[in-house]
């Protein structure tokens, strides 16, 4: 039996329901009608509350917090909306993940579930693998490096944001997508800049600066 509150009219003769756009259920009922009465009519039209709250669930998504995407900030939702595909999209600001479960069963809590935090940890490795794909080679032909690098990987390491390795394996952190793209361009410059000095040397930071003239307000970013 859903939740609902009563108001109570002078003139009303009969029982009459309602849905608020926050989903919340109100009775107008005559004065003299019993609460036992009033409950019976509302449980026999569960199926129309039903139906009327999976509707609404149409038109809206839960909020589940804000979520950086390249620096800029969108607000997280999951919900269902019968105009656009199942899957993720970026909308009206909104990060927005459309799925006919939510639908038929509206998400009510704000909190992620496990199955919900596999499909946002997807996201954010698949996008910022997209981004990276594109920009690795373009930074890589800029600095005019002698050396190529390997395989690139994308890992969630809680204690770095990139690698590279003795074979020139790179390995980059996807949560930097939520850093704005000059950020994310001087992990980059890093990584490439070590194909060539494997340390931390002078002559590494000077082909770090050559190609990223901010890199210690960039590195600093990166460490709030
Ligand atoms: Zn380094």
């Amino acid at each position: 039996m859903p939740d609902y509150t009563v108001h109570y009219r002078a003139g009303a003769r009969t029982i009459r329901l309602s849905i608020k756009p926050d989903g919340s259920l109100h009775v107008h009922a005559p004065r003299f009608a019993s609460q036992r009465t009033i409950a019976q009519f509302v449980a026999s039209q569960s199926d129309w509350i039903q139906r009327v709250l999976a509707q609404k669930a149409d038109h809206t998504p839960t909020h589940t917090g804000p979520y950086r995407l390249f620096g800029r900030e969108y607000q997280l939702f999951f919900g269902y909306r019968p105009d656009l595909s199942i899957g993720w999209h970026i909308v009206d600001h909104q990060v927005f993940y459309n799925s006919s479960r939510y639908h038929l069963q509206p998400k009510t809590t704000v909190s992620l579930t496990p199955d919900e935090q596999h499909k946002l940890a997807t996201f954010t490795k698949n996008t910022f693998a997209h981004y990276v794909t594109a920009r690795l080679p373009q930074l890589h032909a800029r600095m005019n490096l002698a050396v190529a690098y390997h395989q690139v990987r994308f890992k969630n390491q809680a204690s770095c944001w990139g690698s590279c390795s003795s074979a020139g394996n790179l390995n980059f952190n996807y949560q930097l997508v939520h850093y704005p793209p000059e950020v994310i361009d001087y992990v980059l410059i890093h990584e490439l800049s070590h194909l060539v000095h494997p340390d931390h040397s002078r002559a590494f930071w000077a082909l770090v600066a050559k190609f990223d003239g901010d890199y210690q307000k960039h590195r600093r970013m990166l460490k709030h």
